[in-house]
């Protein structure tokens, strides 16, 4: 019977310890379990904020390298048209936006009451023009205020080298004078003729077809030609005569002290010389030909302006006549 009960005593005890073990491993885990869910969860919360973070970065990303983009397409010209007509391209392909306009002149802005207007200033903080854009919804508001200051970079660098170029004395791509300076040494030699009683001629180019010289090879071997030709006529005219670059490819020359005799001579040596060279621009070599209108001092007038128009006239009559020759203004 004593047996019996210590069995049972021992048993019992034995259990209670077995309890209070396991309870207490049990408990343990638990409570490791609770903790791995908090930890799960954290993470998981945390991927999540990853996630959205990282999509954020990519819409940044592809928007800095979109912007990018279109400043350097922006960035290509430095013509003010150009410029914005890229940029009206572009804002047309991110925004819908179709209606939009480039306004240089602030006293037309009443007729864009409707729009919204985007002063656009220089580096000087003078006005270049506004950009007036109709119809534009509320969510493009920003998208296009984004946009409009990529087109003030294109629109101020395009604008800063027209006045560096007005200022020059040199033309950049065919190192003869700019047109600005030419028609101040025009001006000088004019007066200075007119109180020496000298005689000076002033003659215009311009290359013959030369847009299909563009179109076939590149605008790139259009300036090599230009500036070949540019060379051509420098290295045949006199020291005391001088050449400018008066448009495009139309190229300006005065001869000083010079009758139209003499004139006719100087112009067909010019207008052969450009003809004979052989051009080497890139792998290229090319030949080209030009025109030349000359009107005279003072036989055709006495006047800087109407000497420009009156060999203009003479040169539309050598295109007109077959290029590739010289036509004087007539008396
Ligand atoms: P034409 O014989 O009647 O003169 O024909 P053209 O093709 O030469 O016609 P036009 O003189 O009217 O065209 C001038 C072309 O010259 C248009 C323009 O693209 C190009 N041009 C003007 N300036 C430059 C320049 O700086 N570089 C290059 N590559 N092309 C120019
Ligand atoms: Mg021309
Ligand atoms: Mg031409």
């Amino acid at each position: 019977m004593l047996h019996i009960v210590l069995y049972i005593i021992l048993s019992v005890a034995c259990f209670l310890l077995l309890r209070e073990f396991l309870g207490e491993r049990l408990s343990r885990k638990t409570a490791e379990l609770d903790g791995l869910f908090i930890e799960n969860a954290r993470l998981l919360k945390d991927k999540g904020e990853f996630e959205a973070q990282n999509r954020g970065l990519n819409k940044e990303f592809t928007q800095t390298v979109e912007l990018y983009e279109l400043t350097k397409d922006i960035c290509k010209s430095l013509d003010e048209e150009k410029v914005f007509n890229i940029f009206r391209q572009n804002l047309e392909k991110h925004t819908g936006i179709t209606d939009c306009r480039y306004i240089k002149n602030s006293g037309e802005l009443n007729k864009y009451k409707d729009y919204t207007l985007l002063p656009l200033n220089s580096y000087e903080n003078q006005p270049i023009g506004y950009l007036a854009c109709g119809n534009v919804p509320g969510e493009n508001k920003d998208k296009l205020s984004i946009l409009a200051q990529q087109l003030l970079i294109g629109l101020r660098r395009a604008v800063l080298y027209q006045k560096v170029s007005e200022l020059a004395i040199t033309d950049t791509l065919t190192q003869v004078y700019s047109r600005r300076y030419f028609l101040e040494r025009f001006n000088e030699e004019l007066r200075r003729s007119r109180n020496n009683k000298l005689r000076l001629c002033f003659l215009l180019t311009d290359i013959d077809n030369f847009k299909q010289y563009n179109d076939r090879y590149g605008h790139l071997v259009g300036d090599g030609i230009l500036l070949q030709v540019s060379k051509t006529i420098r290295d045949t005219i006199r020291q005391i005569d001088f050449i400018g670059r008066y448009g495009g490819e139309e190229l300006s020359i005065v001869l000083a002290e010079t009758d139209r005799e003499q004139a006719n001579f100087a112009a067909e040596r010019i207008r052969q010389a450009v003809a004979s060279d052989v051009i080497r621009v890139y792998d290229e070599k090319l030949k080209v030909t030009i025109s030349i209108g000359v009107s005279a001092f003072p036989e055709n007038s006495g006047q800087l302006n109407d000497l420009i128009e009156m060999a203009d006239q003479a040169l539309y009559q050598a295109k007109a006549s077959g290029k590739n020759r010289v036509c004087f203004s007539p008396l």
